[in-house]
């Protein structure tokens, strides 16, 4: 039995109130227990929110349906979201996925709206925006005191830290670190069936990846009519910055692109030309080492990327919401022995993160092989029969 908050209701601490820090908030408060989420960003129109997200079944739709949000859901996802091309370099379509309608069980919704129907289960007293993390103190008597930005401190008998892939709170329980995987470039065109018909035609309803000579060229429409289009390159994490691509001489950034696809059909290579100047955003991807786990410690755990960062093939989101139904569940179920609760739910996350991310080091992997095309289609023939 935890005795620190023996006469007082504990006090739980989220730290991130991204897609994970949201859905625990949500149950938590379903379940009546009282958290609060600091989020550094100032609200949630503060930044750009990205592109679309798949649901799964048991995951992040389960999540959503604990959370009494699945005909929300149902409401603002786009089930031909799933459709999805594969081709290679010289611009072949080797595999199509397309449901029929109603059939399909992973439908696509925009990050900015899951956000949204997420807040709808958060109090506006749970949430405290605004508020940056920059320290963590550990408390004589147990628990932890956060030091934020501003100034502010604040103490707690739980800190969950559900600060995405750079978390702050993740050194107190383990000194693994992401490891560098790829580069990663996004571009948008806006507006696209009226500004680009041709290309957003050629995109289709959801989306399609290019693959080949360590190179991926993909673009996938979100609900907004944007479609987004990506290039991944296997390259060190110097690779970026050296290539100086940048916003403000566009046509150099554009024709720096091309050079990556000089070999390729340049029916693929138009989705470069059709992106909105000035729209480019680089970064490095990483993950996790697979099988990351620790020594459960009271007072302080993680979820979602802060926990097991993976490639981006899919499953980061949907896990970092499953983490989020489990953990409330735990605490819930717990009474006010957190410790207990921080223990069963670790034990749970680890062993599923550790299957799952190594299925996605798997895919992320085949994805940037020489003959990723061949290797894609294949897999997601397969995974469609397997379906039927
Ligand atoms: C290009 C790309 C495509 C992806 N596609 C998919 C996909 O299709 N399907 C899928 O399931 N997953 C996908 N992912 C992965 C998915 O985005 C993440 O796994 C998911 O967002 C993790 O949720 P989270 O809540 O753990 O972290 P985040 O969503 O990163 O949220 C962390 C929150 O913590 C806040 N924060 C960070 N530091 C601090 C601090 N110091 N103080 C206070 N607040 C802080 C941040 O502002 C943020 O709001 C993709 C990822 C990338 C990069």
């Amino acid at each position: 039995m935890n005795t620190t908050h023996r006469n007082r209701e504990p006090r739980i601490a989220i730290v991130g109130g991204g897609i994970g820090g949201l859905v625990l908030a949500g149950m938590l408060h379903r379940y009546g227990i009282t958290a609060t989420v600091y989020e550094r960003d100032t609200g949630l129109a503060a930044r750009e929110q990205g592109g679309t997200l798949d649901l799964h079944p048991e995951s992040g739709q389960r999540a959503l349906d604990e959370l009494g949000l699945a005909d929300a859901f149902r409401t603002e996802a786009r089930p031909e979201g799933e459709n999805l091309r594969i081709l290679d370099p010289a611009g072949r379509t080797l595999g199509h996925h397309a449901p029929e309608p109603g059939s399909g069980t992973r439908p696509e919704i925009d990050r900015g709206v899951l956000r949204k129907l997420l807040m709808t289960r958060v109090p506006d007293t749970a949430m405290s925006w605004g508020r940056h993390l920059t320290g963590v103190e550990e408390l004589p008597g147990g628990g932890y005191r956060l030091v934020f930005a501003d100034g502010s401190r604040v103490d707690c008998d739980l800190l969950i830290g559900a600060d995405g892939g750079h978390s702050h709170i993740r050194p107190l329980l383990t000194d693994a670190r992401p490891a560098h995987l790829a580069a990663y470039l996004q571009l948008t065109i806006t507006d696209a069936d009226q500004r680009r018909p041709r290309t957003a035609d050629f995109v289709g309803p959801g989306s399609l990846m290019a693959l080949g000579n360590n190179l991926n060229l993909g673009a996938q429409r979100s609900g907004d009519g944007t479609i987004r289009v990506s290039v991944t390159v296997r390259a060190d994490d110097g690779w970026l910055r050296r290539q100086r691509f940048g916003n403000t001489d566009w046509a150099w950034t554009v024709a720096r692109l091309h050079d990556l696809f000089a070999d390729w059909d340049p029916g693929l290579t138009e989705l470069i030309d059709a992106c909105d100047a000035g729209s480019l955003v680089g970064r490095n991807i990483e993950a996790m080492p697979v099988g990351t786990r620790w020594p459960s410690r009271p007072h302080v755990t993680l979820l979602g990327d802060a926990a097991h960062l993976m490639p981006p093939v899919g499953e980061g989101a949907n896990q970092a919401m499953l983490d989020g139904v489990l953990l409330a569940g735990a605490i819930a179920e717990s009474g006010d022995d957190l410790v207990a609760a921080v223990a069963a739910y670790e034990t749970e996350m680890f062993d599923r993160a550790e299957t799952i991310g190594a299925d996605s080091a798997q895919m992320e992997s085949m994805g940037l092989a020489p003959d990723a095309a061949e290797r894609m289609a294949a897999f997601f023939g397969q995974a469609v029969s397997r379906a039927r």
